[in-house]
């Protein structure tokens, strides 16, 4: 667009969740024909994914080369954190301060900061008397980590836990894993990719594309059976759990479009899923530990895995179940249980999640217009227009903002989405001599109707402690964090407002323009 662009980037370097979760078995769960950027044509020919599931190291080199390719480092200033923003009204401008670095001014900002990208680091007593190693694994170190003949406890079975476990279950002198809540987890059958594969997906990569953009996920998934669940008989519902569990992608939660939305529909199928585990997992009081309950299938993130259950038969790893004997405190030397039992550990690996989607916005201090600080605007949980835009802030863009798809869409697909919308507008702006853009508080609580409605039709409105509803974090409001809309819809309805001139924003022309 012929623009003056700086990015400011917390990282070292490029990739941004790849960049920071280094921890073993970090993998993708979209497979990586679907998880790779729309808009390079040259490197989707050239690029050769080696597996099914990606895994951290492939994806960060693959990021690495789309930044050699665009010559995109030159505009990143690296381990550039940004401690303050404020809209200064009478310059129109965006003042932005960073750690120890310049102060950076812009008319307009684009927040790329992600939406799980500040670590959740939990406020369990003692736990900052750990004399040991301890890492976040989105903190996770450069140099090697070696678990060899060590005592290692992981603190957490979300997908990172289950990711991390699975792997140092492989190396560890003994893992001990500590769940809190047990989840379901799904076979991702992860393998190497076949260069027919390959080739067939590269001959016509416009079907994969076209695909991703017209649908609920950006997923290419099997469409769930054109009936309600219960019309169809039992024999015929459990044949197709079975057939789509051996799929190895998340097609088991479409099997039937009411999974998500009826209780009993979905108490089956979670049933299903805890059947498989009780056929994994040899011990049958480990099994039953492991066997999730507090909440239906699907209303949380559902995990893909690569033989966690599997671990569960090893003599080297143990289940510490925290909900039945909880933890006490922290000690220099291991985890101290209620019921007054040990655990040495000579290292704790931490995969307790993040602080998701607002907390990146409201880590960056931003004050808006005439002072309107964002932490005051969100204390009861986020207003946006569309995620894309909130009133009081003034050209300040989000790119998987709260209120928008995030992580129900290939997140990819997701960004390229927002880009094309927020680059449009940006267009707009300058061919109709606009200086300013900003939502209408009422169009945010017309967004958040729509946001809570699609939200509370959905069984994931019954299951509140986790992350997207922010009731992950002690303290934090509940609200709907996401639309649950789908991409495919969520992208109609932004465009009609664009093509409606931006109904529901507030156009301030420039100066110039108001007196020409
Ligand atoms: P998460 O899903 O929020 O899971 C955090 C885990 O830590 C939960 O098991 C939670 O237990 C536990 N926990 C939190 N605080 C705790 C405390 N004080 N004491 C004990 N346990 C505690 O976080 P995540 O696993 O990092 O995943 C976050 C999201 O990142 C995922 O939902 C997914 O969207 C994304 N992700 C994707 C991939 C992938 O592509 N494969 C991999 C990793 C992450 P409770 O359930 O009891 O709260």
């Amino acid at each position: 667009m012929g623009r003056s662009v700086v990015a400011l980037e917390k990282g070292g370097d490029v990739g941004g969740t790849w960049y920071w979760n280094r921890y073993p078995g970090a993998r993708c769960d979209v497979p990586s024909l679907e998880y790779s950027v729309p808009w390079d044509k040259e490197l989707e020919q050239e690029w050769d994914w080696s597996e099914r599931y990606s895994a951290q190291p492939e994806i960060l080199s693959y990021i690495e080369e789309i930044a050699r390719r665009h010559d995109l480092k030159r505009d990143i200033r690296f381990d550039t954190t940004v401690t303050a923003m404020a809209r200064d009204n009478a310059r129109k401008l965006w003042v932005v301060e960073t750690e120890g670095k310049a102060v950076f001014e812009a008319p307009v900002v684009i927040s790329a900061a992600g939406c799980l990208s500040t670590p959740n680091l939990p406020d369990i007593p003692g736990i900052e008397t750990f004399a040991r190693p301890i890492h976040h694994t989105g903190l996770w170190p450069h140099e090697p980590v070696s678990f060899e003949d060590k005592r290692v406890g992981v603190i957490g079975t979300g997908s990172t836990g289950v990711q991390a476990s699975t792997a140092i279950a492989a190396e560890a002198g003994h893992l001990f894993v500590f769940q809190r809540t047990a989840q379901y987890s799904l076979p991702a059958l992860n393998r190497s990719l076949t260069s027919e594969e390959l080739a067939e997906a590269k001959a016509d990569y416009a079907t994969i594309r076209n695909h991703q953009r017209n649908s609920f996920g950006a997923a290419i998934i099997e469409p769930p059976k054109a009936m309600k669940a219960f019309d169809d008989n039992k024999e015929a519902r459990f044949a197709e759990y079975e057939r789509r569990w051996n799929i190895g992608r998340q097609d088991l939660l479409a099997a039937y479009a009411d999974i998500g939305t009826d209780e009993q529909v979905n108490a089956e199928v979670s049933e299903f899923v805890r059947e498989k585990i009780r056929g994994i997992v040899k011990d049958a009081e480990t099994a039953e530990r492991l066997c999730p309950s507090a909440n239906p299938l699907g209303t949380r993130r559902i995990i893909m895995d690569t033989g966690y259950f599997e671990i569960f038969n090893q003599d080297n790893v143990s289940l510490v179940d925290i909900r039945e004997d909880p933890i006490a405190r922290i000690a220099e030397t291991g985890v101290k249980l209620e019921s007054g039992r040990y655990v040495e550990l000579d290292m704790l690996v931490v995969a307790t999640g993040y602080d998701a989607v607002t907390g990146p916005l409201l880590d960056m201090n931003i004050t808006g217009r005439e002072g309107v600080e964002l932490a005051e605007k969100w204390k009861n949980g986020p207003e946006t227009y569309l995620g894309l835009m909130m009133h009081g802030f003034p050209n300040l863009f989000t790119v998987t903002g709260p209120q928008s798809p995030t992580v129900h869409a290939n997140v990819i697909m997701g960004i390229e989405q927002h880009v094309d919308w927020i680059g449009d507008c940006l267009a707009m702006m300058e061919r109709e001599g606009i200086e300013e853009i900003e939502p209408e508080h009422q169009s945010e609580l017309e967004w958040a109707k729509v946001v809570e409605a699609i939200g509370s039709a959905n069984l994931r409105a019954k299951d509140t402690n986790n992350w997207y509803t922010g009731g992950n974090i002690p303290g934090k409001p509940r609200s709907f964090m996401t639309y649950q809309g789908g991409l495919d819809r969520y992208r109609a309805i932004c465009d009609e407002i664009a093509t409606n001139s931006y109904r529901g924003f507030q156009l301030s022309p420039a100066k110039a323009s108001v007196e020409a």
